[in-house]
């Protein structure tokens, strides 16, 4: 192992929002001092670090200096260029490294590589121009859904195309990108597993979190999720497999399909902490962030253990529609806890913050969340 970076040190993240402001808790929770680099100004990561610089990702001499103050550096936002990428990896250490964030960027290398590794995915095939468009028209299978291959969260740049015929237009509606063309998994449910590889190779996963969408953002997250042992160890496995072909150092999300026949499918890879990880800050032993933290500077890992049944339902920006939700209300629940974000605009579909309940089954916890988050607006 590289030697440790010590707490004292300052290390630093790239990207601003929520993912970043929960890990710079976490660090200076551990004696971290946080520099963050985003283009915002009084960004959620901003109000909570150190130091905030705010400059273009681009710029080659604010990445530079900002490299110049740090001893390692970790993402929140993994759409950073692979030049910026390149130029930090040449002067510090990156976690996780570029190879992962590449690899995780663009879901047609994403998908090729876990195809590559023997990993089940959801059947897909390219459509970069008019004679893909055509090919898929002849021979491929629908109802599907057309994501674009570059920057895509939360459903953006992504369409379900019911029939072949409808695909032409789909495609131009996502402006001719670089694309995917997945088949329509039937699903019986979703499912995430959050896990944490340091330099040493030594892997911790937590237990598998059952997720649910509402307009395709995450909605509600259940830990322990519902499932039968050999499933949730096969998920765990699958993580683990796609953590060492890929040489993760930091913290990754695999984001499953749970098909109706039993089986499972990778839908996606985020190589950070993820929104269905929230709910191991209040729920377990120690949380994605502090995990994140400790792969960053090359301590070990801490523990994934559950300690107590938990569901974490998110407070989207639609609460705010008659006004400011009754925080009292919430804060009056004792098993439920508020995590917000530090954002001032709340715009519809917007992530302000999110929930915690605690239960002594992982039912009980999801019907207080949604039951705590109810009460904000009733
Ligand atoms: P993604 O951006 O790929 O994570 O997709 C967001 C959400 O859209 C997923 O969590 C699913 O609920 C849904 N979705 C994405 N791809 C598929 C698919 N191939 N079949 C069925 N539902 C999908």
């Amino acid at each position: 192992m590289n030697a440790s970076i010590l707490p004292g040190a300052t290390i630093g993240v790239l990207g601003s929002g929520q993912l970043g402001r929960m890990f710079t808790i976490a660090a200076r929770r551990m004696g971290y001092r946080v520099h963050v680099f985003s283009p915002e100004k009084d960004s959620p990561t901003g109000q909570v670090a150190d130091l905030e610089v705010a400059d273009s990702y681009d710029n080659v001499d604010a990445i530079d200096r900002f490299a110049a103050g740090i001893q390692a550096v970790t993402f929140e936002f993994e759409n950073v260029s692979s030049e910026t990428i390149a130029r930090l990896e040449d002067l510090l250490p990156v976690r996780p490294s570029g190879r992962v964030l590449s690899t995780a960027q663009n879901r047609i290398r994403e998908k090729t590589f876990l195809r590559d590794v023997g990993i089940p995915v959801t059947p897909f095939r390219r459509i970069a121009s008019t004679a893909d468009v055509q090919a898929a028209v002849a021979d491929g299978s629908f109802p599907s859904v057309l994501k674009t291959a570059d920057w895509g969260y939360d459903g953006k740049g992504q369409v379900r195309v019911d029939s072949a015929a409808a695909l032409p237009e789909a495609w131009a509606g996502i402006g001719q990108n670089d694309a995917i063309l997945e088949e329509f998994v039937d699903f019986q449910g979703e499912l995430s597993v959050v896990a944490v590889r340091g330099d040493d190779g030594q892997f911790e996963a937590y237990q598998p979190i059952a997720n649910q969408h509402r307009n395709h953002i995450l909605d509600l997250s259940v830990c322990p999720a519902d499932l039968p042992a050999t499933v949730a160890r096969e998920a765990v496995e699958v993580t683990r497999v796609i953590f060492e072909a890929l040489g993760v150092v930091g913290v990754l999300c695999v984001e499953f399909f749970h098909c109706s026949n039993g089986g499972l499918l990778v839908n996606e890879l985020a190589p950070r902490p993820h929104n269905s990880g929230h709910l191991t800050v209040d729920a377990h032993m120690s949380c994605q962030f502090e995990q994140q933290v400790r792969a960053l500077c090359g301590l070990p890992l801490g523990s994934t253990e559950l300690l107590r049944p938990a569901a974490m339902a998110n407070l989207l920006g639609d609460l705010w529609s008659d006004g400011e939700p009754d925080w009292a209300a919430l804060c009056a629940l004792p098993n439920v806890k508020l995590h917000l974000y530090g954002k001032q605009e709340p715009r519809v579909g917007r992530k302000m913050g999110h929930l915690t309940a605690l239960g002594s089954s992982a039912a009980e916890a999801a019907q207080l969340a949604l039951a705590a988050r109810e009460r904000l607006v009733s």
